[in-house]
């Protein structure tokens, strides 16, 4: 929710417009919430503010209804976010690069209950969904998936793969590698 929320509530309401406003200015598919993108553990723990500016919340709600929604309804299992939204600071206090996509909101990790992060690359390129990036981590590595969409340009549909002993490696998954 935005800070104006309340305000826009009480006048929306005198109107009968709740249920129109309260959607968002980016609506997220049923069943998604702003929470889990921007929930940040590393964010709480130090009293940060993790509140996706509303490109950020655009760049978002764009991976969510092109990616994520259709992957989680293709594969009838739940898509779990990890790490969505990263505020600068706090992207900065987790030691990450500062042009981590993460801090645009052009990048999401999960995992998906029941499948693992190579199946869940696999089923990305299988379902010919959108990406720029797209990794799948190593369970040393985090176990989960990393995909990045771009906002602007060219979506370069880089696949690579990080291993348990460190760096990312150009990869693709077996089940795509032997058809
Ligand atoms: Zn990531």
């Amino acid at each position: 929710m935005t800070r104006f929320f309340p305000l826009v509530l009480a006048g929306a309401a005198s109107l009968g417009l709740v249920a129109v406003l309260a959607a968002d200015d980016h609506p997220l598919p049923p069943g998604w919430s702003w929470e889990q993108l921007m929930h940040s553990a590393a964010a709480r723990q130090r009293g940060l503010s993790n509140d996706a500016p509303p490109e950020a919340r655009q760049n978002l709600a764009r991976l969510v209804t092109t990616v994520l929604d259709p992957l989680q309804r293709a594969l009838a299992k739940p898509v779990v976010v990890t790490s969505g939204y990263r505020s600068p600071v706090v992207n900065s206090a987790l030691g990450r690069e500062p042009t981590s996509l993460h801090v645009t909101g052009e990048a999401v990790d999960f995992f998906v209950r029941g499948a693992s992060p190579e199946e869940v690359a696999a089923a990305v390129l299988r379902l010919r969904l959108p990406f720029h990036e797209l990794i799948w981590y190593a369970p040393g590595r985090g176990n989960h998936v990393h995909v990045a969409l771009r906002a602007a340009g060219d979506q370069a549909r880089r696949v690579r793969y990080a291993p348990e002993r460190g760096g990312l490696v150009a990869a693709l998954p077996s089940e795509v590698r032997h058809g």
